[in-house]
C-alpha cells in the first residue's frame, strides 16, 4: 500500500498518521536481533516504518532493503526505504529500484544525503529533487522527502530553502517528513509557510524523544535544532540521572505529540532509535489519540 492511501484513509478517520524510524545496525551482532526489534515495534501497530539508509559503501550491500522486506513480509506493516544520491549513481540507484519493485515495496524516501568529505560524490544528482524525479520516472512509487521546520543549516535563509522543498514537491514529492524538533511554534511557523508556498502535501512532525544527554547534544549539533529553556532547563537537573533523564525525555516527547495532534498535525514521525522501550512508552502516552 502507498503512504498517500494511508494518509487518505487516516484522514477519513479524523486521526493522524503515526510511523517510526529504525536504521540498520552497523553491528553484526545487533544486526542478528533485528527481528526481535522490528517485532516489538510492529506490535504497537504504527502506520507504517520507515528505513534509514548509510550514505557510502555500496548501495547494493545496504541492509535498507532486506530489512524492509522483514517488515512488509514478516509483520504485514508498509515499510519505507530510505535513498540518498550524493554518494552513489544513477545505475546503482536503478539496481535498487528494480529490487524494490521485486518485492513489491512501493514507497521511498528520497534524500540527497550529507556532505562527507571522506566519501566521495557521484555526479548524477546533486539535490534530492533530482532523485525524486528519477525514482517517479522510474516505476509507480509513492515518493517522500525530508523538510526542515527550522531551516536545513546549508540553506542561506529560510525563503530560499522553503522555495528549493516546493521545488522537491514540484519533483513528485507526495509527503514530507520534518527534522526533529523540541519548539512546536517553530514546526507551525514552517506548517504556515509550506501552505503560503503552494507546498499541499502532507507534512509529518519528526519527534526525537530524549534518552540522554550526549545524544542531546549530539543532534543539536548535527541538524541545529533549538532547544527550547524549558527543556534546557530539564536536561540541566537530570542530567546525572539516567532513569529519571529517560522519564523527563520521555514526557517531554509525549507532550509535543498530544499538542501536535491537538493541532491537526497531520502525522507524527517517531525517531525510535531502534529502541521498542521507547517506542512503546510514547504510544502508551498517546493510544487513545491515535
Ligand atoms: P535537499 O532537499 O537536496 O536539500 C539540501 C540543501 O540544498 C538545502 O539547503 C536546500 O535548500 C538546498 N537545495 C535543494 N534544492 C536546491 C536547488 N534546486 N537549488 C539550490 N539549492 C537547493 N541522511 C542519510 O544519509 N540517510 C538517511 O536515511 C537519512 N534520513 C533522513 C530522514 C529525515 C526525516 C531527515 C529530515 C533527514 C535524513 N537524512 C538522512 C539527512 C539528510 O540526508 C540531510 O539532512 C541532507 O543534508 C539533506 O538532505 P535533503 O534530502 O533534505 O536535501
Amino acid at each position: 500500500m502507498k503512504v498517500t492511501e494511508i494518509f487518505e484513509a487516516k484522514k477519513v478517520q479524523g486521526k493522524p498518521v503515526l510511523s517510526f524510524e529504525i536504521f540498520p545496525p552497523k553491528k553484526e551482532e545487533a544486526l542478528k536481533n533485528i527481528d526481535a526489534t522490528l517485532e516489538r515495534l510492529c506490535d504497537l501497530h504504527p502506520d507504517f516504518i520507515s528505513v534509514t539508509f548509510g550514505a557510502g559503501g555500496s548501495a547494493v550491500d545496504n541492509q535498507t532493503v532486506e530489512i524492509a522486506k522483514k517488515i512488509k513480509n514478516n509483520y504485514g506493516v508498509e515499510p519505507i526505504v530510505h535513498l540518498t544520491c550524493l554518494h552513489y549513481g544513477r545505475e546503482e540507484l536503478g539496481v535498487i529500484l528494480g529490487q524494490l519493485k521485486e518485492a513489491g515495496i512501493e514507497n521511498i524516501l528520497a534524500l540527497r544525503g550529507d556532505i562527507n568529505p571522506n566519501i566521495p560524490m557521484k555526479q548524477d544528482f546533486k539535490y534530492a529533487s533530482e532523485l525524486v524525479e528519477y525514482i517517479k520516472s522510474q516505476g509507480d512509487f509513492h515518493v517522500s522527502g525530508a523538510c526542515y521546520p527550522e531551516t536545513h543549516l546549508e540553506a542561506p535563509d529560510t525563503i530560499t530553502d522553503i522555495h528549493n522543498l516546493k521545488k522537491k514537491v514540484d519533483a513528485g514529492a507526495d509527503h514530507l517528513v520534518s527534522q526533529l524538533f523540541f519548539d512546536n511554534e517553530a514546526f507551525y511557523r514552517f506548517y504556515e509557510r509550506t501552505r503560503i508556498a503552494g507546498i499541499n502535501v502532507p507534512v509529518e512532525a519528526g519527534i526525537m524523544p530524549v534518552t540522554n544527554r550526549a545524544q542531546i547534544e549530539r543532534m543539536v549539533n548535527t541538524c541545529g535544532a533549538t532547544l527550547p529553556k524549558k527543556f534546557e532547563r530539564i536536561l540541566h537537573k537530570y542530567e546525572n540521572n539516567k532513569e529519571a533523564l529517560f522519564d523527563a525525555g520521555m514526557a517531554y516527547a509525549i507532550n509535543q505529540i498530544v499538542d501536535l495532534i491537538a493541532n491537526d498535525v497531520d502525522g507524527v514521525h517517531i525517531f525510535t532509535m531502534n529502541n521498542p522501550k521507547v517506542a512503546g512508552r510514547i504510544c502508551d502516552g498517546i493510544r487513545n489519540l491515535i
